[in-house]
């Protein structure tokens, strides 16, 4: 296979961590017998840096034309000053939107070598296995939002708004990744209160009968779920929500795994270029220092692998690299409560070894 890859490295440990995806990428390349293109684009804070623009025109249309996205982290308090003409985020959450990434898929799966990293027992997390499906570009952060005067001051608003094809644009992406898992989908809504939720509730019922009747499905209300989460996380396999259910979820859901270091996640399009990214910041606090844990964007980069390039056998294939890593006890600091750790650069090393 040949193929364009772009490579956003970003601000502070962005580009140490895109580093070492790099070079497990190398490795692939030369094991499998595959051509990656890989070109560095700006985005972010040194992109406003170097260009006055967190998505320089340029970012943008070599990532409308590539394969597919692996991006660092952007952010961090050079480009914090609340007066600023712009932002870090706005580059990703433009890139989202121009992309039209509406799908952000999160595996949350806790390594058996690293269960006691967690803060909840490991007798409720071991074999814990869930995809969460995200909606990424509608919803309440999207919707009308403002202030206007009050008699006891001010009165704000944000309004959830959601039509029948982003609803069912979504659960088909959760439903596909369903068939190839273990057959089931959970939909998290509020339908007991929110006007939006049944709207999810009747056009997933809908959508799941006609084309998915091999699908098992059910539906949880989103206050159940922040419990189910934490007492039961092995019951479920694939699960579906909206933008601000799935933002609140998901970060419950990576204290499963107990490091934000590990966790790696996928915005997705109904075609073009996916965009794959590990969950956590920029991490300004060790930029630079080279303890950075690289793992989260070399599991970014299998998802890569695996949703865009349709390279399952070599996603597989790095998964298991870092498990064998893991199982061998080598660990970065995030993760190796406070006994001896190794760097960033080793941690790559060793993956690749393993692969
Ligand atoms: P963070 O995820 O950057 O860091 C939180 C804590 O986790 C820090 O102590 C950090 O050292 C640690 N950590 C994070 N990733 C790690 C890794 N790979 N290895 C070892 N330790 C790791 O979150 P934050 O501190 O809230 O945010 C820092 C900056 O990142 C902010 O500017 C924020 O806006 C930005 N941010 C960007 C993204 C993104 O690019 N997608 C996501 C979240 C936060």
């Amino acid at each position: 296979m040949e193929a364009s890859l772009i490579l956003l490295p970003g601000d502070g440990i962005g580009p140490e961590v895109v580093a070492e995806a790099e070079r497990v990428l190398e490795a692939v390349a030369r094991r499998f017998g595959h051509k990656f293109h890989t070109r560095r684009m700006p985005i972010g804070g040194n992109a406003i840096d170097s260009h006055g623009d967190p998505l320089p025109a340029e970012t943008l249309s070599a990532c409308r034309t590539s394969a597919a996205m692996l991006l660092g982290a952007v952010g961090g308090p050079k480009w914090d000053d609340p007066g600023a003409k712009t932002r870090p985020e706005v580059g990703l959450l433009r890139l989202r939107k121009e992309l039209e990434l509406f799908a952000n898929l999160r595996p949350i799966k806790p390594s058996p070598h690293l269960l006691d990293a967690s803060p909840l027992k490991s007798s409720i997390i071991s074999g814990t296995d869930i995809l969460f499906v995200r909606e990424l570009t509608g919803g309440l952060y999207f919707g009308a939002s403002g202030r206007k005067p009050h008699a006891s001051g001010e009165e704000a608003f944000s309004t959830m708004i959601y039509n029948t094809g982003e609803i069912e644009r979504v659960v088909r992406v959760a439903a596909l990744a369903a068939r190839k898992r273990r057959g089931r989908l959970t939909m998290v809504d509020k339908a007991n209160v929110l006007e939006p939720s049944r709207l999810w509730r009747s056009v997933s019922a809908k959508l799941m009968s006609a084309e998915f009747p091999d699908v098992k499905y059910d539906v949880v209300l989103v206050d159940s779920m922040a419990m189910h989460l934490i007492s039961r996380p092995r019951d479920f396999d694939v699960v579906v929500t909206e933008n601000m259910f799935g933002d609140i979820l998901t970060d419950e859901g990576s204290m499963l795994t107990g490091s934000m270091g590990l966790l790696p996640s996928a915005s997705l399009g109904s075609s073009g270029p996916g965009l794959y990214e590990p969950i956590h910041g920029s991490a300004p606090d060790i930029a630079g220092k080279g303890i950075a844990n690289p793992l989260a964007t070399i599991l970014a980069l299998a998802m890569l692998l695996r949703h865009s390039l349709n390279l399952e056998q070599e996603a597989a294939c790095i998964e298991t690299a870092v498990d064998r890593v893991l199982a061998a006890g080598h660990r970065t600091r995030d993760i190796a409560g406070g006994a001896p750790s190794i760097g960033t650069v080793e941690m790559g090393r060793h993956v690749i070894e393993a692969l």
